[in-house]
């Protein structure tokens, strides 16, 4: 490993995957499957660009654009774009790698890839919004196509930036295809698509709810910490509160935002003001010093949600970014009741986190915390985009009843997957649940290594 770029995020995940088919027993009875992980994690191809753009001062500005197109086994590379500042080619190659794996989890056609920027949205007017989105698109343009590489959302775009990609793609490739999701709805986009990944992440947790308290309980009475408050954090709180559960807790990258008291919850109309603010990318401490909004909450700044709960937590959902759950946030989520945690974020949890949950989840038995991770639990949104590329291509639009239908199904079989393929390789001890990430991995991963086998990318 020594002549290997220091890419600590990519790491993080090759580490997370390759110790769950370690420790199960799919490499005693398939060792060729070493090779395949080898071969793997190699990206397919990573693209690199300048975006040069101007200010609304008339000035000059400089950007880094890439694009790891990571597998394309099972269909055209398939993931979001992120535009935020932290962006690098590690933080890109962890996300590719990881959606994979997702993209395989639906069922669906989808090869695995991630993009973006590190331009942040984040005190830019529209203009310059829209003015580094078509220069980002000139020249990410040559390397994609609705057979191809299919981008969409993720941290920073959202349909707006989508809509001044799509038309700068038309504009220079003369062609009006489905080579987005995350459309617009008169122009190709899906309807629940904005809602299909919070949705999901709700959809997979009422399963494992049913399975571990054998149909027993159900959202209804929950208390739900929920980190993050875009697009995947307000979709999960407005499904939490629609199935009858509470939502203690809300944050972005400057503070959390939790309820004062033991009872209550945030209202849809709540979770509404706070989408509202952040389609103007304003911080959530703008709104916590309203006098409706100060009365019911506490903000704190800088911090996470997960140890400033006030009572119990039976439910978490961190919906923010990578590594927002560190070890010892884990046991305090547990000493405060927690049951389940399911990541709406990809890689939400830090490895010392899903150590923590994992070793309680097999001693603790019936009493335990589950976790569920993020390339099974948010799998919903790109699932989602996989159905507008399938309209998209039949030149059809199917009803939201439809869509969401489609959606729920395809949850119950990605957590249906994680839970048999757990039980076959990695046997959890006496009375304890089986490990949807050891599951989940291993469903994902023998998946893409079958087809790469069958296209001769090994033997
Ligand atoms: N960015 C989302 C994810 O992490 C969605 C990707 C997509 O729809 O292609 O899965």
């Amino acid at each position: 490993m020594s002549n290997l770029p220091y890419e600590p995020e990519f790491e993080q995940a090759y580490k997370e995957l390759a110790s769950t088919l370690e420790n199960s027993t799919l490499f005693q009875k398939k060792p060729e499957y070493r090779k395949a992980l080898q071969v793997v994690s190699v990206p397919e191809r990573v693209v690199q660009f300048r975006v040069v753009w101007e200010d609304d001062n008339q000035q000059v500005q400089i950007n880094r654009g890439f694009r790891v197109q990571f597998n394309s086994a099972l269909g055209p590379y398939k993931g979001g774009l992120r535009f935020h500042p932290s962006v690098n080619l590690s933080i890109l190659k962890f996300l590719g790698f990881e959606q994979i794996f997702k993209n395989a989890l639906t069922g669906l056609n989808m090869g695995g890839g991630k993009g973006g920027s590190d331009f942040d949205p984040k005190g830019k007017s529209d203009n310059e919004i829209r003015r580094f989105c078509v220069s980002f698109m000139t020249e990410l343009c040559k390397h994609i196509g609705a057979d191809t590489d299919v981008p969409a959302g993720d941290i920073g775009v959202t349909g707006r930036e989508v809509g001044f990609m799509f038309g700068q793609y038309k504009k220079i490739r003369n062609s009006w295809e489905g080579v987005l999701t995350g459309k617009g709805g008169s122009w190709g986009g899906s309807l629940i698509r904005p809602e299909a990944t919070g949705y999901g992440v709700v959809y997979y947790v009422e399963h494992m709810i049913k399975y571990a308290t054998q149909g027993k309980e159900s959202f209804a009475g929950k208390r739900v910490a929920i980190s993050g408050s875009g697009n995947v954090a307000q979709y999960a709180a407005l499904k939490v509160i629609e199935l009858g559960g509470s939502v203690v807790s809300l944050s972005d990258s400057q503070g959390a935002l939790v309820l004062k008291g033991e009872e209550g919850s945030f209202t849809e109309e709540e979770i509404n003001t706070i989408a509202a603010i952040k389609v103007e990318r304003k911080q959530i401490s703008e709104l916590a010093n309203t006098e409706a909004f100060s009365s019911k909450f506490k903000y704190i700044p800088g911090a996470r949600p997960w140890t400033n709960i006030v009572g119990r937590i039976d439910v978490a959902l961190p919906s923010a970014t990578q590594n927002e759950v560190s070890g010892d946030e884990a046991k305090a989520l547990i000493a405060a009741g927690c049951k389940f945690i399911a990541e709406g974020s990809n890689m939400g949890s830090t490895q010392d986190a899903i150590d923590v949950f994992e070793a309680d989840r097999d001693t603790k038995k019936s009493e335990a915390i589950w976790y569920a991770p993020g390339k099974a639990a948010n799998a919903g949104g790109v699932a989602v985009s996989g159905l507008e590329m399938a309209q998209n291509s039949a030149r059809v639009n199917w009803t939201r009843e439809e869509v969401d239908s489609r959606l729920k199904k395809i949850m119950e079989d990605c957590f249906n997957n994680g839970l048999a393929t757990a039980k076959e390789y990695a046997t959890p001890s006496k009375g304890a649940l089986p490990s949807l990430v050891a599951g989940s991995n291993i469903a994902g991963f023998t998946k893409v290594a079958e087809a790469m086998k069958d296209h001769g990318d090994w033997w």
